[in-house]
């Protein structure tokens, strides 16, 4: 029987039963049993801070690009701990900031050559995971933004527009209900944007693999090792509780977690984003939903939600909603919420009646990290040696190979077209100094709940102007 994994304990660091943080590390199909630990001091040509996708990708690229290097990564749990074992399973090229947002913030070409870029990283990781023999269950089944409702059906329409602007429109596809339905019948469902550049991973297998391919190349891992504190300039360096880590670049990978070192504190906002999952369904089930593409699918909510339908016959159904916590901070007990679960799984039988009945198996979340203006940044100072990618808002398995071939070629001085992207060396403002980013996130959280469930009474779209939206959504 599957174990749910809401029902899991933490005994303390060294007993964490890594399994029990998702059902992908729970099916990764392999040991979790942590690589050792730093034995000591240790000089490097490359340091990278955090096992996850940014971090082996960026591992990745700097070894195929040049086997001689010395690449250490410092992981403080198990490759692939983070989102990147934990999340919805969708390998999709849209990015966090919208199309139209970033034309007004970097202009047409810019806004079109990044968009391409993480159209090729779509590729780019199905390549890999074959090359490198991972099985990685990528499976490329598009992508469907479902209008529940027609409040939502402007929101659909704005988008096949925005890419229209952009010369990107000629494989995507507006479906009317019918339409939709023959792909997937969800309730309310009015239309929807067929995007074929997306696919389904399994998360962790992703990760882990990847992780022995960077290991297979030369580079070394080290799991249970926590940095406390980063230096550059003369010396760049990482210190962790067995010593200095020196190296002529040190990246830093650690995504919402970052938010625990001292001098990150504000760059990155870690907000909660939870999942549940269903037990395999019947053919009988199956038979009444569809959904026999395995799209990637989402509704057009402020509040989130994103669903994908596993390889072994399974209904994930993830979204937003749990608290924001005082002072950015991170537990393991703060990825299960009770409330926001119970949520996910009345919201999962409404949209699919079929799941009457059913049972869900496991229940598990983790922490994205938000920037103060929800882009990303891929950067790398040469003169301190200090490189880092992070804020992917909640959309990051594609955009982190992005960060990892861009941290690779910045690194290794190379002028390619992933060095000059809007992404490169951005540098967003810093959220506010507490308490004014609680009652700043939960405000925003709470007016964002607010302004879906209006939508979704009143049949009305949202205005976009409540101060919320205003502050909330790009
Ligand atoms: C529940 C959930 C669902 C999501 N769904 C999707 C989705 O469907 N599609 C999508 O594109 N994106 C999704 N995301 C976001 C996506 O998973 C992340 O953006 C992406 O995995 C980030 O990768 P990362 O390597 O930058 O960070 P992480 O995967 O978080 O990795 C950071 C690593 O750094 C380690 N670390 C942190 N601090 C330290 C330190 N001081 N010392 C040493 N190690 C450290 C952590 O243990 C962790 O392993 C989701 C996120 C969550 C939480």
């Amino acid at each position: 029987m599957t174990r749910i994994v809401s029902s899991r304990k933490h005994a303390g660091p060294e007993a964490k039963d890594y399994g029990s943080f998702s059902f992908w590390l729970e099916t990764a199909g392999e040991d979790l049993t942590p690589r050792p630990s730093l034995p000591g001091p240790t000089e490097a040509d490359v340091a990278i801070l955090g096992a996850g996708f940014t971090g082996l990708w960026t591992a990745y690229y700097l070894l195929r690009q040049d086997p001689s290097l010395h690449v250490v990564v410092l992981e403080s749990e198990i490759a692939g701990f983070g989102a990147s074992g934990r999340n919805g399973a969708w390998c999709n090229s849209a990015f966090p900031v919208t199309p139209g947002e970033l034309v007004r913030r970097f202009g047409k070409e810019a806004t079109k050559a990044l968009l391409l870029e993480m159209r090729g990283a779509v590729d780019e990781i199905g390549k890999v995971a074959e090359t490198e023999g991972i099985d990685a269950q990528y499976f490329r089944g598009g992508q469907l933004r479902v209008a529940r409702g027609s409040a939502q059906l402007p929101a659909i329409e704005d988008a096949y527009k925005a890419a229209q602007t952009l010369g990107m429109e000629e494989d995507l596809h507006l479906l009317d209900a019918q339409e939709t339905a023959e792909r997937v019948r969800i309730t309310g469902a009015e239309g929807s944007l067929f995007n074929p550049h997306c696919a389904t991973i399994h998360p962790a297998r992703l990760a882990r693999g990847l992780a022995r391919a960077v290991e297979r190349l030369g580079g070394e891992i080290f799991e249970q090792t926590s940095v406390t504190d980063y230096e550059g300039g003369a010396n760049p360096r990482f210190v962790t509780d067995a010593g200095e880590v020196r190296a002529s670049a040190v990246v830093l990978a650690g995504e919402a977690y970052l938010a625990r070192l001292r001098k990150l504190r504000r760059q990155v906002l870690p907000i909660y984003s939870l999942i549940v999952l269903t037990e395999p369904l019947s053919e009988a089930q199956w038979a009444q939903i569809g959904w026999e593409g395995h799209e990637c699918v989402a509704s057009n909510r402020y509040t989130v939600d994103y669903l994908s339908r596993t390889a072994d016959g399974r209904i994930l159904f993830g979204g937003r909603g749990a608290p924001y916590h005082y002072g950015s901070r991170i537990e393991d007990e703060y990825d299960l919420h009770h409330s926001t679960h119970e949520m996910l799984r009345n919201a999962a039988r409404e949209w699919f009646p079929a799941l009457e009945g059913a049972r869900f198996t496991h229940a598990w979340g983790g922490p994205l990290a938000m920037p103060r203006d929800w882009m990303p940044t891929m950067s790398y100072d040469p003169a301190q040696g200090v490189a880092t990618a992070r804020g992917y808002t909640g959309q990051g398995v594609a955009t982190a190979n992005l960060s990892g071939q861009t941290l690779a070629d910045l690194i290794l001085g190379r002028d390619t077209a992933a060095a000059s992207l809007p992404t490169v060396n951005h540098e967003p403002r810093s959220w506010e100094p507490e308490p004014l980013r609680w009652l700043g996130a939960r405000y925003v959280q709470r007016g964002l709940a607010k302004v879906d469930d209006h939508a979704e009474q009143t049949g009305e779209p949202p205005s976009g102007k409540t101060l919320a939206e205003r502050l909330g959504s790009h």
